[in-house]
C-alpha cells in the first residue's frame, strides 16, 4: 500500500544521502592526502595521426589507494573541481608531464602531451604561470603541450578564458577543446575562440560504421572544422570499423582503446617499438 512504498522510498532516499556523504567526507580527508603523498599517478593513451604514427599521448590522473587500489578520475576529479583541490592536483599533474617528457627525450621519444584542465584551473591562472616557468627551467623549445578544455570552461568566465587560450598558444602550446559536441557551444562560437583541435566525443564514434546519424554528425562536423582551419581528432575508437570510418571522414587524428589503453609511462616506450614494428 500507499503508506508502506512511501516509506520504502524515504528508506532508499535516505540511504543513498549516507552514501554520498559517507563518500563526500571519504574523498575529503583522503585525496588531499594522496596528493600530499604523491599517490597519483599519471596514465598516458597514444593518439595516431593520419599516417599512422604516435606523435602525442593525453596524460590522464589516477589514484593509487592503499584502501581502494586504482581509483577512475570519474570518482574524484569532480570532487577536486568542487573542493578547489583540482587547482593543485592540475599543478601535480602538469608538472609531472613536463618532468615526463623530459625523461622521454632522453629516451629519445619525442612527444607532445595533452592536459586536460578544468575551468577553475583558469579562474586561478597558475597554471600557465606553472608551465611557462617550467618550460624556460628545462630549456624546452617551443611547448610540447596540448591544453585540452571542454566547452563548460568558456561558460562561466568567458573572456577570462578567452585570454588565456591566447596566452597558452603564445607560449607555443595548443588549445584544444575536448568532448566536442556534447556541451552547449554554438558553431559560431567555435569560430571566435582560439582553439587549434577539437576533439570529436566518443559518443558521435561509438557504433558509428553502422549508424547513419553518427555518420552525418562526423562529416558535418569535420567539415565545420575544415571550414574553421582546425583539426578533428576522434576519441574512443574500439574498433576497426569505427577507425575505417573516422579515416574515411577527414579526420586528422584518433584515439582509443582500438589502438592501446592509458598505460603508466614506463610501458610507453615499449608500446611504441612494438606498435612500430607492426606497421
Ligand atoms: P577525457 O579527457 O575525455 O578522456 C578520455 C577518456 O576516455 C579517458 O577516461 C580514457 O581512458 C577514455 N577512453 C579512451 N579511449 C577509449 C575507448 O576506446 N573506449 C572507451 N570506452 N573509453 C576510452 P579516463 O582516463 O577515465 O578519464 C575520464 C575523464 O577524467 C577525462 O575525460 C577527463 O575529463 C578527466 N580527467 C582525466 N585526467 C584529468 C586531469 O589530469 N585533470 C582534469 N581536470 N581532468 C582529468
Ligand atoms: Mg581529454
Ligand atoms: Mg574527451
Ligand atoms: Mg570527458
Amino acid at each position: 500500500n500507499a503508506k508502506e512504498s512511501g516509506r520504502g522510498k524515504f528508506c532508499v532516499f535516505s540511504a543513498e544521502m549516507n552514501q554520498r556523504v559517507f563518500e563526500y567526507l571519504w574523498l575529503d580527508t583522503n585525496l588531499r592526502k594522496a596528493l600530499e603523498n604523491q599517490n597519483l599517478v599519471i596514465h598516458y593513451q597514444p593518439q595516431v595521426d593520419v599516417e599512422g604514427h604516435v606523435t602525442a599521448v593525453e596524460a590522464l590522473v589516477r589514484w593509487q589507494s592503499t584502501e581502494r587500489g586504482l581509483i577512475p578520475p570519474k570518482d574524484f576529479i569532480a570532487y577536486a573541481e568542487e573542493s578547489g583541490l583540482i587547482v593543485p592536483l592540475g599543478r601535480w599533474v602538469m608538472l609531472s608531464v613536463l618532468a615526463q617528457i623530459i625523461a622521454w627525450r632522453e629516451q629519445g621519444i619525442t612527444l607532445r602531451v595533452a592536459v586536460n584542465v578544468s575551468a577553475r584551473q583558469l579562474i586561478d591562472q597558475g597554471i600557465y604561470s606553472d608551465l611557462k616557468q617550467a618550460l624556460q627551467q628545462a630549456g624546452i623549445e617551443g611547448c610540447p603541450i596540448d591544453i585540452e578544455l571542454t566547452e563548460s570552461c568558456l561558460i562561466d568566465n568567458e573572456e577570462q578564458a578567452l585570454s588565456l587560450m591566447k596566452q597558452f598558444q603564445q607560449l607555443g602550446a595548443e588549445v584544444h577543446l575536448d568532448d566536442f559536441g556534447t556541451g552547449y557551444s554554438s558553431l559560431s562560437q567555435l569560430a571566435r575562440i582560439p582553439v587549434n583541435a577539437i576533439k570529436l566525443d566518443q559518443s558521435f564514434v561509438r557504433g558509428v560504421d553502422s549508424q547513419p546519424v553518427s555518420q552525418s554528425l562526423v562529416r558535418a562536423i569535420v567539415a565545420v572544422a575544415k571550414a574553421l582551419e582546425l583539426r578533428v581528432i576522434a576519441e574512443g575508437i574500439e574498433t576497426e570499423a569505427e577507425e575505417q570510418f573516422v579515416i574515411a571522414s577527414g579526420v586528422d587524428s584518433r584515439q582509443g582503446f582500438y589502438y592501446a589503453k592509458p598505460m603508466p609511462a614506463d610501458q610507453l616506450g615499449h608500446w611504441l617499438r612494438h606498435y612500430s614494428a607492426k606497421k
